[in-house]
């Protein structure tokens, strides 16, 4: 079967992309795919919220354009920057009037604060503002019966002209893991859109969920699509490192924004010395700090103190938090919390113009795994959320008028091969997908983290060879399986990462080498 829109992924962008397309144009056939539940995936983790110019009294569109372009440090695209936050109010618009509920003070909506905002723009529901938006979306796409829905679909790789013999330059649709039917199989498309998130499981320690292993930016890198601003990996700055589960679990900046401060094993407030923002600085700078603390003091975490935030704002305002603390023995607002910095989310990815079409044909890419030139070399907080829906709506009016330009027939899709592998195993078996991922974990968190060095970034790209050339081994020689398909995209967006942070001459944003930065090896000597 034909579709006419093929969109991979269930997160904003790609329910808000699919909802858009659908209302617009009833008569259109689009298939959505998602490679677990449709509600796993980042969105859903998304705790502050999202970032929008409601309060023209002390707040202002330009003071929201020139954060983010400080934040960005110099890598922003200034003309993306201005209709994202020009067209922001129009889509929360939207967003509230398909259901989605904000917290108010009073009749308004309350605005909260976060770190690199000069005024209060962030618009919430508890510290489950994504938990709410996915879930208003995923009910609203179900009412539209033009769009079929697969969950437990994953995408392998994308048809292209790899695969055809008449080369039209263009994107054609996607191999994809059936888990019901235990197979590859292909759906074709005239479009196809990828918005599959990011790829925080390349690092020991992410505030995203597992499924995130950027399988999107894998399928783009071997169907030769541009890519960049890979190295602009962000960090969170406060994570509680959960020893229950042996993960992190993110404790948002709104925390910081309703007074949480920041407390060193002296129990010394360092970023007071740092930046005149203090704990509200953009997060490059808080999350680098804490990195450093937690290097000098040699301890394991540093503490966010919230003790100044009332037993009821803890429960009312970050009733997750406050549930998941306690269930860690830590007593809140009595208790400091243990914090450590965590991969958070990528700045980069699919290069995209203003309508989020990649350079190939028929191709379009949103959200989290594209790179619409926005966040620049660091993302403002709860600039995301906001892209992904400005970015759906722009790609959703191009894409069905793109639909009207010539395209290939039914015959041509009809004769692209079917996956020419070996096939699918549904058992995980292969140990060796498991280990060679933590290996890879373990190098990019060693070496492509927070702090970089020249000698470091080399170390690490000899550990990715070897692993890739395991994994093409076993790509190779055995069935692909779920764990296999997503180690393959996990050492293809490794590899890119160190070869992009290794043309990067100056220390920006997010971005950090400490060959680059003097003052830092200062420091360094007189500590060792
Ligand atoms: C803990 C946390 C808190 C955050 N808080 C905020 C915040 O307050 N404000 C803000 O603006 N941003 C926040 N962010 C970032 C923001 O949530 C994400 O950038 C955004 O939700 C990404 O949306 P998306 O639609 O691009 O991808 P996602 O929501 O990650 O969705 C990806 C989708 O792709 C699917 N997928 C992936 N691979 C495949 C495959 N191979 N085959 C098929 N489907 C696939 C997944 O199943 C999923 O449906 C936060 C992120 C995290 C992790």
């Amino acid at each position: 079967m034909l579709n006419d829109l093929l969109v991979i992924g269930t997160g904003i962008s790609g329910l808000t992309f699919a909802i858009k397309v659908a209302e617009q144009s009833p008569k259109l056939k689009i298939t959505i795919i998602s490679k677990g539940d449709m509600s796993e995936g980042n969105t859903r983790y998304a705790q502050g919220g999202i970032a929008v110019v409601r309060n023209l009294k002390d707040d202002s569109i330009e003071k929201h354009i020139q954060d983010t372009i400080i934040a960005g440090d110099g890598e922003c695209d200034s003309h993306v920057v201005k209709f994202v936050i020009e067209e922001a109010n129009a889509r929360l618009n939207e967003l509230i009037n398909w259901g989605a509920e904000f917290d108010k003070n009073k009749e308004k909506l309350d605005l909260g604060i976060e770190g690199g905002h000069s005024e209060k723009r962030i618009v919430h529901y508890k510290d489950q503002t994504g938990k709410q938006i996915q879930d208003v979306l995923s009910k609203k796409l179900k009412s539209f019966p033009n769009i079929n829905l697969l969950e437990n679909h994953t995408l392998v790789d994308l048809i292209t002209d790899h695969h055809s013999i008449e080369k039209k330059g263009r994107c054609y649709g996607a191999y994809v893991i059936s888990q019901e039917r235990e197979e590859i199989i292909k759906i074709c498309s005239k479009i196809t859109v990828l918005s599959t998130g990011g790829a925080g499981s390349l690092y020991a320690y992410s505030t995203n969920p597992s499924t995130a292993t950027g399988d999107g930016l894998g399928a783009a890198y071997r169907a030769k699509v541009r890519m960049d601003r890979l190295a602009y990996v962000q960090f969170h700055p406060t994570a509680l490192r959960d020893r229950v589960n042996n993960n992190v679990f993110l404790i948002t900046e709104a925390v910081r924004g309703a007074g949480g401060i920041l407390l060193n094993s002296k129990k010394e407030r360092f970023m007071l010395k740092i930046d005149k923002r203090a704990e509200l600085a953009p997060r490059d700078i808080v999350a680098r700090e804490i990195h450093k603390q937690i290097k000098e003091q040699k301890e394991d975490f540093v503490w966010l103190d919230g003790s100044e935030i009332a037993v009821d704002v803890w429960k009312s305002n970050f009733p997750t938090i406050y549930k998941t603390c306690i269930s860690q023995g830590i007593l809140l607002p009595k208790d400091p919390i243990p914090v450590v910095p965590a991969a958070h989310y990528f700045c980069g990815g699919i290069r995209v113009n203003e309508n989020s079409e990649s350079e190939l044909k028929g191709l379009y890419a949103i959200g989290e795994c594209s790179s619409t030139g926005l966040h620049g070399a660091n993302r403002l907080a709860s600039n995301s959320l906001l892209e992904a829906l400005v970015f759906s709506h722009r790609a959703a009016i191009h894409s069905v008028k793109s639909l009207l330009n010539p395209l290939p027939n039914e015959e041509f899709y009809k004769v692209l091969p079917a996956w020419n592998g070996e096939g699918y195993s549904k058992s995980d078996t292969l140990r060796n997908v498991e280990k060679l991922r933590k290996e890879l974990q373990k190098n990019m968190t060693q070496h492509v983290g927070i702090f970089k060095t020249h000698e470091g970034l080399k170390l690490a790209e000899h550990k990715v060879n070897k692993i890739y050339i395991q994994v093409s081994k076993l790509y190779n020689e055995k069935k692909l399986t779920y764990g296999l398909s997503e180690l393959r995209n996990l050492v293809s967006i490794s590899y890119l990462i160190i070869k992009q942070a290794q043309q990067i001459k100056k220390n920006k944003g997010v971005f950090y080498i400490q060959d680059y930065d003097k003052k830092f090896y200062k420091t360094l000597q007189k500590s060792t």
